[in-house]
């Protein structure tokens, strides 16, 4: 989290705009009983967003199939339509398209801004 927080607060001297924040190899579903397994802490993404007032895109669980898909060139969403991993991916892209419809001439204000957009697309 303190990467993240680094990256935020640089991005915000630079003047760079801060689209938001995803939360990358956030749990596995266990490929024999489909069971959630948090490998890693998870829920860290969404708190981090909320104090430095980033938007939070999505949480993208860890799949082999995305390394897999990955080396091999292949889309993996495509490869996997039904899988969790690709419902995150489409909810960021969800997120994203959204934040820049509403957000488009204030990205680098949003960043410092109390006020999230992405309601607007719900
Ligand atoms: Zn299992």
């Amino acid at each position: 989290m303190l990467d993240v927080r680094k990256a935020v607060f640089f991005s915000r001297d630079s003047n760079v705009p801060i689209i938001g924040i995803v939360e990358n190899m956030s749990g596995l579903v266990c490929p024999h009983c489909n069971a959630q397994i948090d490998v890693f802490k998870t829920g860290g993404g969404e708190k981090i967003c909320g104090k430095l007032g980033v938007e939070f895109l999505g949480k993208i669980p860890l799949d082999p199939g995305i390394t897999e898909k990955c080396d091999s060139g292949e889309a993996f969403v495509t490869a996997y339509p039904n899988s969790d991993a690709t419902k995150v991916f489409n909810e960021i892209v969800k997120n994203v398209t959204c934040l820049s419809r509403h957000a488009k001439k204030s990205l680098i204000k949003l960043q410092s801004s109390e006020s999230f957009f992405l309601g607007k697309c719900r």
